[in-house]
């Protein structure tokens, strides 16, 4: 088989193929590494299946390799790890599995396991593509085994189940997810008779856990074009299961000739933009989340159309539900992306109006150090058919941001702290903590904000004088 690997790959192979040479152990390479290096893919990890203990297989190849690495085992899974160090410094990651078969109950993912052939062992496994092994074995080394023209479907660019679909996802319900997962980090498409039995299928993946389908959820998120596989979960009918506010997005209405555009396509062409411009995962699901309280605040009204008032703040609300649901961590990230959403009018608004000094300010104070991300984000956001529109709203946007950098560079408002605290006022004041600190703290920051007085300790402290005297109150 013709494969290119690299010298690193290469020599790692080699001391694996002589560890089971050793103990006459047959051992293939299988799955997702002989997939992605015939796909001339980049890989950082191999799976290696043997007849026999895969266990044991691992601790004779951890033997070979100088230093020894250690060997992670799960006697329960019959599944043991190593990590080899690569010359970058990460590590590549070998694990070992004695063949097997499977047979699997309806309730539940759990299934019976018994030591199999390799035949047998690729036949439990999900796609074509992924069933393809190639021989470590002195006899017929470097051989491609392929039962199932996993080889073929590679270059036809086509997932399909090695079994009847419907049996595949029967025993496996999380497979209806990785089908689609792969076909977006491939652009590969899925066969008929595979979509036919997900569509089918969809409700079964009830049974999986949160966990592993958020898993691939977020695999799709980070792929080139995560629209693809957005619409396909959508189109399996698994989208709809697994996050319905998602779904509510979806269609379009017409009143008296006036309509509104589709979020659920607008949405996947939003993140399909902003996966141009970044890997972060958490700003893809900002563009994922964006508008998800349009559907809940969709009202018409006659003579003017359809209005979604107040989206951003329903949708920034539902955001700590979602990441529940999700089972993500509900973390500074979480509240990143709430913030987001909450803000991402802002900046477009800003084109809108004539653009002052103290509207600029207010934004950069209110997004503080997400403002790169909203900026990202909104420019994302800006999606229409007419092609002079976005030409227009992006030329626009180019204006706020060169604003935002003038006003930034003068009044340093990123991570702006108040020139005085409250502890300040209390202290010059002789003050209890109480509601006229605040009222001075406010009344400093809006000074600031609506450009009354410099971003400076100076000017803060003449101004907290005036109010402080208008509260009838003295420094001690
Ligand atoms: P990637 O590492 O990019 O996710 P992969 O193909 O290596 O892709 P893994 O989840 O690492 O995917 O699984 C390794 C191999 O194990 C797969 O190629 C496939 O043969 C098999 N496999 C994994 N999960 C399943 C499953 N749920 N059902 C059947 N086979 C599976
Ligand atoms: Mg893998």
């Amino acid at each position: 088989m013709q494969i290119t690997l690299s010298n690193t790959e290469e020599k790692i192979i080699a001391t694996i193929a002589k560890a089971a040479q050793q103990m006459q152990m047959p051992a293939f390479l299988i799955g997702g590494f002989v997939r992605d290096k015939i796909l001339g893919r980049p890989t950082k990890d191999a799976d290696i299946v043997c007849l026999g203990d895969g266990i044991k297989l691992a601790h004779a190849v951890a033997e070979l390799f100088q230093p020894k690495p250690n060997v992670a085992y799960f006697k329960n899974f019959g599944t043991a790890q190593i990590k080899l160090p690569l010359p970058d410094g990460s590590f590549f990651e070998v694990e070992f599995v004695g063949a097997r078969k499977e047979s699997y109950t309806e309730q539940s993912r759990k299934p019976k396991v018994m030591a199999g052939t390799l035949a047998e062992d690729q036949l439990r496994r999900d796609f074509t593509i992924n069933a393809m092994g190639i021989s470590l074995n002195a006899d017929d080394y470097g051989m491609l085994l392929d039962p199932f023209t996993g080889i073929h479907d590679l270059k036809a660019k086509i997932i399909q189940t090695p079994l009847d679909p419907l049996q595949t996802f029967s025993d496996d319900p999380l497979r209806m997810m990785r089908a689609i997962r792969f076909a977006t980090q491939l652009n590969f498409s899925i066969a008929p008779k595979t979509f036919d039995a997900i569509q089918q299928d969809a409700h079964r993946i009830k049974i999986v856990s949160q966990e592993r389908i958020t898993d691939e959820f977020n695999k799709i998120l980070l792929a080139t074009k995560p629209g693809i596989g957005l619409e396909m979960l959508s189109k399996s009918g698994l989208l709809s299961i697994i996050f319905p506010q998602m779904m509510a997005l979806h269609g379009v209405e017409n009143i008296d000739g006036m309509g509104h555009k589709d979020n659920f396509y607008h949405t996947l062409q939003v993140i399909d933009n902003i996966a141009e411009v970044t890997d972060d995962l958490w700003l893809r699901w900002a563009a994922l989340l964006h508008d998800i309280g349009k559907p809940a605040t969709k009202r018409f009204e006659p003579g003017h159309g359809f209005t979604f008032h107040g989206h951003e703040v329903v949708g920034a609300r539902m955001v700590p539900k979602i990441f529940a649901q999700f089972k993500l961590p509900l973390n500074e990230k979480m509240r990143q992306i709430k913030k987001l959403v909450e803000l991402h009018l802002r900046p477009i608004s800003l084109t809108k109006e004539n653009i002052t000094d103290s509207a600029i300010r207010r934004l950069l104070f209110d997004a503080g150090n997400d403002i790169d991300a909203l900026m990202l984000l909104c420019n994302a956001d800006i999606t229409s058919k007419n092609k002079q529109k976005v030409q227009r709203y992006l030329q626009n946007f180019e204006m706020v941001k060169e604003r935002m950098k003038e006003v930034e560079e003068k009044d340093h408002l990123r991570n702006w702290q108040p020139p005085l605290s409250g502890e300040d006022i209390m202290r010059i004041f002789g003050l209890p903590p109480g509601r006229k600190v605040g009222m001075i703290k406010d009344a400093i920051r809006e000074a600031i904000l609506d450009g009354v007085i410099p971003n400076t300790y100076q000017a803060a402290y003449a101004f907290m004088l005036q109010k402080a005297a208008s509260l009838n109150l003295q420094p001690i």
